[in-house]
């Protein structure tokens, strides 16, 4: 054998033919190869520095270039099981969407649709009509349309009906919802004119009246959806905005946020308005999200005059924030379920996760216990009662009563667990709280349970 190691490294076709390689998996080649000249590259180095080291074999080569492979060029984007209890997860996607909302974008996707056209004509139609017939007949507005988000909603509605005039809005409702949206700077973006009025805490009827000059475009009312402001605190009632805007012919704008389509007091929640009695009190135009409680695709509603609706969709900025057909496929199929309230608690996955009781989550979590108390590796798991969220900026002071699995390990910290959930297969997210894992079963679909329970056996193993 030749003194000089690097002679000895195996070439990279042997490296191909050779351990978990020698499968070929579905790695196109390129990839594969170009991993094996790295390995080799930085082998190479190694050696020639440290000419004493041994040199590996091929299969053993071929093992670790395989291990990379694996975790180089898994999909980025993968599926979660939700275990936070915070039903309307932003980092997750919010919401799930319901079996035949996916049903609906699958065909969608697979083949072609009648998007924008009219199948009894045979003409051109508009993307809208569909979802506008949807919207009106659940919320009872004349017109709807849809964009393609809730902030892309008051984006384009503001440009429509204030452009270069003022937008009079109380200073207890300048909301920000995360990170970049800010109600001040969205105004900013679309041109109109913030005039704010009022306190942080009190804002009467008499601010706005004072307010509005012939420069101004509008009212609006942004419901404070993620937070709350208590104690000496006056608002002015819609009805009352409403009678306002009546009075000096102005439009009233009414983003409702969440877009709750049933009463949320039914959960025990309180305090979300709903999209039907905004609309019931007159307001001209109302916005809200499509994947918060609405519980469908993200997408940003419009419902209300058709005056103002054919204003907003001739408006330049359509073209850049309209849907596209799979998720238009999916808030259709959604909306459609709320025809019959009672099937929408039943099928759409936040809606019924919120509807969840402490006894059926009890009855699982105990089932879970058995299954996960002979895991190697488990220093103590616990069933306790804790306290869940909407999210999803919603209702943040509201809890709902859960129930959670609280696990430690033998070998891993409670943050060294929750990280190996995290990156395992499939990925979990839980919340570490006192030194334990926390997994909350009420956004844990029933059907995950068993992946969830393998999960957990793979994470507590010893590496
Ligand atoms: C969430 C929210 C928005 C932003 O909606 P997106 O659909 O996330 O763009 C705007 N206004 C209110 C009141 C909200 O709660």
């Amino acid at each position: 054998m030749s003194n000089n190691p690097l002679r000895r490294l195996p070439a990279v076709n042997q490296i191909l033919d050779a351990g978990p390689l020698a499968q070929k998996g579905d790695h196109p080649r390129d990839q594969v190869v170009a991993l094996i000249r790295e390995e080799l590259a930085t082998l190479r180095e190694t050696l020639r520095q440290h000419p004493e080291r041994e040199v590996p074999d091929a299969p053993t080569l071929a093992q670790r270039v395989w291990v990379r492979l694996e975790s180089e060029l898994r999909p980025r984007l993968r599926p979660v099981i939700n275990a936070t209890g915070i039903v309307l997860h932003t980092n997750l996607g919010r919401a799930p969407l319901a079996g035949s909302a996916v049903e609906a974008v699958t065909q969608a996707a697979h083949g072609y649709l009648n998007l924008e056209l009219d199948l009894e004509t045979g003409k051109r139609s508009s993307r809208q009509s569909p979802i506008r017939a949807w919207l009106t007949r659940l919320t009872g507005a004349e017109s709807a349309t849809v964009v393609n988000n809730n902030a892309a909603a008051t984006v384009i509605v503001l440009r429509a009906l204030c452009q270069g005039k003022e937008v009079v809005v109380s200073r207890g409702q300048l909301v920000e919802i995360g990170g970049s949206f800010r109600i001040p700077e969205i105004m900013a973006v679309s041109g109109a004119i913030l005039r704010e009025v009022g306190t942080t805490n009190i804002t009467r009827l008499s601010d706005y009246e004072k307010a509005l000059t012939p420069a101004t475009g509008a009212v609006m009312q942004i419901h404070t959806s993620n937070y709350r402001i208590a104690g000496f605190t006056r608002m002015v009632p819609l009805a009352d905005l409403i009678h306002l805007g009546r009075r000096h012919q102005l439009p009233v704008i009414d983003d409702v946020g969440s877009g709750a389509l049933v009463d949320f007091e039914q959960f025990g929640l309180k305090g979300e308005p709903t999209v039907k009695e905004s609309v019931r009190l007159g307001a001209d135009l109302v916005l809200f999200s499509g994947d918060k409680l609405l519980g469908g695709p993200q997408a940003g509603i419009i419902v209300g005059r058709t005056k103002w609706i054919q204003k907003i969709e001739k408006d330049p900025l359509m073209r850049a924030f309209r849907l596209d057909k799979l998720t238009l496929s999916a808030l259709e199929a959604t909306l459609r379920l709320y025809l019959d309230e009672e099937r929408a608690l039943r099928t759409i996955p936040t809606l019924r996760m919120l509807g969840l009781t402490l006894g059926e989550l009890r009855v699982r979590g105990e089932a879970l216990l058995e299954r996960i108390r002979p895991f190697p590796g488990l220093k103590e798991v616990r069933l306790a009662s804790d306290v869940a969220y909407v999210g999803g900026g919603s209702l943040p002071d509201q809890t709902m009563p859960t129930m959670v699995l609280e696990v430690n390990a033998t070998t891993w910290s409670a943050g060294e667990l929750s990280q190996r959930l995290r990156t395992g297969t499939p990925a979990v997210m839980g919340r570490v709280r006192a030194g334990a894992v926390v997994l909350d079963l009420r956004t844990v679909f029933p059907d995950q349970d068993p992946l969830l329970v393998q999960a957990l056996q793979a994470a507590l193993a010893a590496a």
